[in-house]
């Protein structure tokens, strides 16, 4: 970090800001130019304030040279990190599938959906028993029910299950799910991740609608600096100008979650597309940008579901796609988790 310090600052105002940094923890390189001066922050700088250092009277500018993240950055983490789940592997050279409805509606639904999506080779089973809907009077998911029911589809199919956590406060209803699912809404809800940090579980951690990539690492930071290393990222789409798509789906989210992190990547072309005719060429975009896999909203009736039905795919839809993603996945030398 650069601290760029006002022309004319008095020697004493310099002294006293170099020892407040100091007392940091970070060590401090002075440099006097002819017409500028600055103080070069160096060691670990994530706990240092920028806005703090704005607000000093003899600060100009602040620069930030390396990124604010740690625990998500590449850079003191050169490796993949690859999570397992239930025997299944996310990341390291596999490809895995995450397919159901989006909510849970009842047992014979989620039943015959998780059938169906396991025959075409998904990996995990989706399901919404709690749901962020934009309007309270729509329908809000089946709630404790719509666990109970998830947790049966499991026993029957044995595909472990991955659902969407609304607060904290659901962390022990919550214990017995394989893969805890942070909405996009919720991205930046900073009391449940740092809650879900305190735990062990798996956290699919979806970008929110207009986060930039930075506010998503940071988000996976606060799960991570809470001890809780098994973060997955997915992009499921950003809100441009565009009107013709429901989200953009930001497909260079992957190379540059590849390159600036060490986090398994998912993309779910789903809440992207907005309408189940795109889902299928956009699922194709995620095996070739080299993300891990992809979730996907399948429906047993779409014309009947109580949420996203526009964009759920039937199951011999998503058994197309499963077909065409399973040549591309053989294609990029990658295996097919679960199958
Ligand atoms: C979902 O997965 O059903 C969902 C609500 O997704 P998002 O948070 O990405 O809108
Ligand atoms: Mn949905």
């Amino acid at each position: 970090m650069i601290v760029i310090l006002k022309a004319h600052a008095e020697q004493n105002k310099i002294e006293a800001l170099t020892e407040q940094i100091r007392q940091q923890g970070v060590s401090i390189h002075y440099s006097q130019g002819q017409t500028e001066t600055i103080i070069g922050l160096v060691g670990d700088t994530t706990h240092v304030d920028e806005d703090w250092l704005r607000a000093n009277e003899i600060v100009a500018d602040v620069r930030r040279v390396s990124e604010p993240y740690k625990l998500v950055n590449r850079r003191f983490h050169p490796e993949d990190t690859h999570i397992t789940v239930a025997g299944r592997t996310i990341g390291e050279g596999s490809f895995s599938v995450i397919a159901g409805p989006c909510s849970v509606e009842t047992e014979e639904q989620i039943i015959s959906v998780a059938r169906s999506v396991k025959a075409s080779g998904a990996a995990f089973l989706r399901g919404g028993a709690f749901k962020p809907r934009t309007s309270p009077y729509s329908f809000q998911g089946l709630e404790g029910e719509g666990l109970r029911l998830l947790k049966i589809a499991r026993k029957v199919t044995g595909l472990p299950i991955v659902t969407e956590i609304m607060s904290e406060n659901q962390l022990d209803d919550f214990a017995d799910v394989d893969v805890i699912q942070v909405g996009a809404r919720n991205m930046q809800n900073f009391r449940l991740l740092k809650e879900l940090g305190h735990s062990r579980k798996p956290i699919l951690l979806k970008r929110g609608l207009s986060s930039t990539m930075e506010e998503l690492f940071m988000s996976a930071e606060y799960i991570m600096a809470g001890g809780n290393d098994n973060v997955i990222l997915c992009e499921r789409g950003i809100r441009t100008f565009e009107k013709m798509i429901r989200n953009n789906l930001d497909i260079s989210a992957v190379p540059i979650i590849k390159a600036k992190s060490h986090l398994p990547v998912i993309i779910d072309p789903s809440h992207a597309a907005g309408i189940a005719w795109m889902v299928e060429p956009l699922a194709r975009t995620a095996v070739a940008a080299g993300a891990d896999g992809l979730m996907i909203e399948v429906h047993n009736d779409p014309s009947k579901a109580l949420c996203d039905g526009a964009q759920s795919l039937n199951p011999q839809q998503f058994d197309h796609l499963m077909g065409d993603i399973r040549r591309r996945v053989a294609f990029e030398e990658k295996t097919l988790e679960g199958q």
